[in-house]
């Protein structure tokens, strides 16, 4: 096993915290091999490097690094297993899969090394990949902004510039390949393969990591006032019942502008470049460590509606 490890994470925080879970591994006579980003995009590198000599590669920092991993796993056709360690601020992609949890839970799930599978979002043709959410929109124009600022006082502060600065703009949504055709002034487009995205904004609350389908939440022609009052629903998922929100699902969403402006897009808060962009969901394609039964059930995840099992239960 690979444990690729970012030191920035989380403010130097994953560094930091480090010596612990080091030692929580070595404590249960894990074999495992080492490796520091030095930089964006390094994770993506040195997993490439890997998977032909490790089944498994664990990503340990934040969303971001996270996404590279993947995009890693994905680019060399998913067939190495990805382990999340989350240290991260939001670890929102953690979330979405529910390996969240106490050192030693994480422990024992690399030690019993079961598995699942999700889907997963590949952007432009394989370009990156994408667990958990996407967009396009006032959220990436923020995410731009904040941009290497690694406080939290920061990220509020362009949050709110955000609000005051970038306006719906035209927008058309192609999804399925012209089943729905959407053609609006909009605030934001969500795509949602996982739940959670930007520090626990629950953006997908209905999203099934592993049904073959993204949800897509468009966010109509908000005035500034809405567009503050929506965004402050977006933590716990409310904000899909505002008029001026639309949720829909699919296999294949293009997003396009007509706006002669740069409209941003992200993958989990990683800058995409502006539209146009395809995200396309991959049925069941990459495969992820999973909590044991045991841990699911303590933790209540097991009723958690987020893998398409438990839908049926
Ligand atoms: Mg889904």
């Amino acid at each position: 096993m690979k444990i690729i490890c970012n030191p920035t994470s989380f403010g130097g925080k994953a560094r930091k915290a480090w010596p612990k879970v080091v030692k929580a591994l070595k404590d249960v006579g894990l074999d495992f091999e080492v490796e520091w980003t030095k930089g964006p995009g390094d994770a993506i590198r040195i997993t490439k490097d890997s998977v032909k000599d490790h089944e498994v590669i664990c990503a340990y920092g934040g969303d971001g690094t996270i996404n590279e991993v993947l995009t890693g796993i994905g680019q060399t056709g998913f067939k190495t297993t990805l382990g999340i360690l989350p240290a991260g601020r939001g670890n929102d992609n953690a979330f979405s899969v529910r390996q969240t949890g106490k050192l030693d839970d994480l422990v024992d799930m690399l030690v019993q090394q079961e598995t699942r599978s999700i889907d997963c979002l590949e952007i432009d043709d394989g370009a990156r990949y994408c667990l958990g959410v996407a967009g396009a929109g006032i959220d990436a124009a923020v995410a731009e902004m904040v941009l290497g600022k690694s406080s939290r006082l920061s990220y509020n502060f362009y949050l709110l510039k955000g609000f005051f600065t970038y306006r719906p703009q035209p927008i058309k949504i192609d999804i399925d390949d012209g089943r729905i055709i959407l053609d609006l002034k909009s605030l934001s487009v969500l795509i949602g393969n996982g739940q959670r995205v930007g520090n626990k904004k629950m953006v997908a609350p209905n999203a099934v990591i592993d049904d073959g389908l993204i949800d897509i939440s468009v966010l109509g022609n908000t005035r500034i006032l809405e567009t503050l009052i929506t965004s402050l629903k977006l933590a716990d998922g409310t904000y899909i019942e505002h008029p001026k929100v639309e949720v829909y699902r699919g296999k294949k969403v293009v997003i396009t502008t007509t706006s002669k402006k740069i409209i941003p897009a992200h993958a989990m808060g990683e800058t995409l470049g502006p539209l146009p962009h395809t995200f396309v969901c991959l049925p069941k394609v990459l495969k992820i460590l999973r909590m044991s039964d045991t841990i699911l059930k303590r933790e209540g995840w097991d009723k958690a509606n987020v893998f398409s099992a438990n839908l049926e239960s």
